[in-house]
């Protein structure tokens, strides 16, 4: 059960500062009954709203973890028809929207949802989650560049904010590293420009959490739903 200036909010009719208004002055029926005291909580799945006499449509609110693969899309509609996100969620009726993005040749976690209020708070700098990348390196860093890129580093568009940085493992037969960055930022192509500041260009690059979500149990290319103890723990 939600507040009904909430769902209307929700379902795009207005502010809830303005759809508190709108109920006070009369233009809301909730099960054909004209509500005006704010305070109403009502079941968006199964009551009737209507707002000036024009009943409110709600899509249920859907959110997925997907393991984008590699060389897709972040976005709804490709004009040159390369493969996009969406193609992988044309069974799910819902408009769905990804959360922030990921570049064309990066793979791993991207939360896919119709929840604008979710994706609003959880891409405010404000309390922007934490995002772990694997990321494989040319070289080996030092224990210097590690540090730096740990501190921050400056990129055209301004220095990145602290980061957590751990070197996984080093190959010699290829001479790559790999490194876990978490960050806490989502600028464009951060992981890949600050890597190549410190001398160490991105080779391969993974997301492998969102916040406490994981990858577990999908393969490239599978999504799975949230369910709703796990967007509680979003709000
Ligand atoms: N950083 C990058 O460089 N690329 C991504 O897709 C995400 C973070």
């Amino acid at each position: 059960m939600e507040r009904l200036q909430k769902v209307m909010a929700q379902a795009g009719v207005a502010s809830r500062r303005r759809s508190e208004e709108l109920i006070r002055s009369g233009r809301v029926k909730v099960n054909g009954s004209q509500v005006t005291e704010l305070g109403m909580k009502v079941d968006p799945d199964h009551d009737l709203i209507e707002v000036n006499g024009k009943r409110l449509t709600l899509e249920k609110k859907r959110t997925f973890v997907f393991y984008k693969p590699a060389h897709v899309i972040t976005s709804m509609h490709d004009p040159q028809g390369r493969k996009v996100v969406a193609d992988f969620f044309r069974h799910i009726p819902e408009r769905l929207f990804p959360v922030g993005r990921l570049d064309y040749e990066t793979e791993g976690l991207l939360l896919m949802t119709n929840d604008g209020e979710l994706a609003n708070r959880l891409l405010h700098p404000r309390h922007e989650v934490g995002k772990v990348y694997v990321a494989t390196i040319a070289g080996k860093p030092d224990q210097m560049s590690i540090r730096r890129l740990e501190q921050g580093v400056r990129l055209r568009d301004g220095w990145t904010v602290p980061a957590k940085v751990r070197l996984l493992s080093h190959s010699k037969a290829d001479q790559t590293s790999r490194l876990e960055i978490t960050i806490h930022e989502g600028r464009n192509r951060q992981v890949r420009r600050m890597c190549k500041t410190i001398g160490h260009p991105v080779i391969h690059l993974v997301r492998t959490r969102f916040g406490f979500l994981t990858l577990e149990g999908l393969k490239k290319g599978e999504a799975r739903e949230l369910k709703a103890e796990e967007l509680r723990r979003f709000e």
